[in-house]
């Protein structure tokens, strides 16, 4: 596979897909303009060496048809600002050609959202998954997807995927579209190349003792996670809102606590296999609860397997968090994923805020860390500590799909996985 750092693009046009999937205000302007400086070393690398550039993204969910409130042309000044050169906007991606033929080295093109073309996504569109014509219609969709996506291709001599937050879609512009290039001439942008390796440095090569820290609030959405992890960690602390799945699936009173009793006996499968593979699984021990969901309601410690009636459990206990804080500080490899209690509410956020301090520490002592997952990457930043763990993940879905063990599309379209 060809290092983006070992290539010289002078003299060619490049074609990369970028996350500039930035959150807009009323006004159409950017709100957090981090995923466009994301992209900024890779960019910047292209132009220095004399390439030039074609922009490709999507932005929210049009669903495959125009819609102006969610036109990447909102953003060609800021991208223009981040890149310090103009930036020319292409206003319908598919009939970008001329332009993209006339670009000269260190001209910047940027399309318009993908997405406003159902091809992007190539679902269906119009038809139910049930309609017996389903099927021929998800036929012609992949073939006019793989039009889109050859229309995108016959813009460059090159393709460079830098959008990790897309890596887990098929879509055109995120890997059909590499079937256009040859080995030599398509690869994976920097801020990509770090998402991998940090994600290969937990799931590949770990140092052990390895724990894997699963908070938030739904075990449905982590189960697979879980599962996968199993046969990797060492050590296993789930905490936040799943946990209590796993309290009550053991007969304990849990009061108002969230949970999943359709997941109980899930629940009670990964305990056993936890105990079959020799992985120590920490659950929490005592809970901070509250007798309503606000930030000002009156609080108590409790044992979390006696939890009163009418009180619900909200943050992770002193007593948790000295069981956790032991594990995590003797790891060599950490993964976080989810807060361990209700951060969002100042006084529920002691426990999350507790975790991100002991994998900062555990991490100057030499553990390698990885923080992904929307809430766990907010819980860093709100406590300042995204400075000092050794990698925070942007990508949440595409990192949680990778630590599920699936393959991501967006990276074996490019590795030839
Ligand atoms: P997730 O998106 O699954 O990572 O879940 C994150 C959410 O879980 C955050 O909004 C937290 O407020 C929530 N959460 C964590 N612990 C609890 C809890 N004990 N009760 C209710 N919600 C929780």
């Amino acid at each position: 596979m060809v290092n983006i750092n070992d290539f010289n693009f002078a003299g060619l046009k490049a074609l990369v897909r970028v996350d500039f999937n930035v959150p807009l205000n009323e006004n159409g302007q950017i709100t957090d303009d981090t995923r466009i400086r994301g992209a900024v070393p890779t960019l910047k690398k292209i132009l220095a060496d004399g390439g030039s550039l074609i922009l490709m993204s999507h932005m929210g969910k049009p669903k495959g048809k125009v819609n102006a409130k969610l036109s990447l042309g909102q953003i060609t000044d800021a991208v223009a600002a981040a890149l310090g050169c103009p930036v020319e906007f292409a206003p319908d991606c598919a009939q970008a050609g001329e332009a993209a033929a006339k670009l000269q080295p260190g001209q910047v093109l940027l399309l318009e959202n993908l997405r406003f073309y159902p091809e992007e996504e190539g679902k269906p569109v119009g038809i139910e998954k049930d309609d017996p014509a389903y099927g021929e219609a998800k036929k012609e969709m992949k073939r006019r997807q793989e039009d889109f996506a050859k229309t995108l291709a016959s813009y460059a001599d090159v393709y460079v995927n830098d959008a990790f937050g897309t890596a887990h879609r098929r879509h055109a512009s995120t890997a059909v579209v590499a079937d256009y290039f040859d080995a030599d001439h398509k690869m994976l942008g920097m801020l990509m190349e770090k998402e991998v390796a940090a994600i290969d440095n937990v799931m590949r090569n770990a140092q052990h003792p390895f724990t894997a820290i699963i908070g938030g609030s739904k075990v449905s959405s982590k189960l697979a996670v879980i599962k996968n992890l199993l046969d990797k960690v060492d050590n296993l602390i789930i905490g936040g809102g799943m946990g209590f799945t796993f309290i009550k699936a053991q007969g304990g009173s849990i009061g108002n606590s969230l949970h999943e009793d359709e997941l109980m006996p899930e629940a009670l499968n990964v305990l056993a296999a936890a105990k079959e593979k020799g992985v120590n699984l920490s659950l929490s021990v005592q809970t901070v609860c509250a007798q309503e969901f606000s930030n000002d309601a009156e609080r108590q410690a409790v044992d979390i397997y006696h939890i009163p009636d009418g009180w619900e459990g909200m943050d992770a206990g002193e007593e948790s968090l000295k069981n956790w804080k032991k594990i995590i500080l003797e790891s060599k490899t950490i993964l976080w994923n989810g807060p361990v209690g209700v951060f969002e509410f100042e006084n529920f956020a002691h426990g999350t805020g507790e975790i991100a301090k002991y994998v900062a520490e555990a991490t100057k002592h030499g553990a390698y860390s990885l923080v992904g997952g929307g809430d766990s990457v907010a819980a860093v930043g709100k406590f300042g500590l995204a400075d000092q763990v050794s990698y925070v993940s942007t990508g949440g879905g595409a990192m949680l799909e990778a630590i599920e063990g699936k393959t991501l599309p967006g990276v074996a379209a490019i590795k030839g996985e």
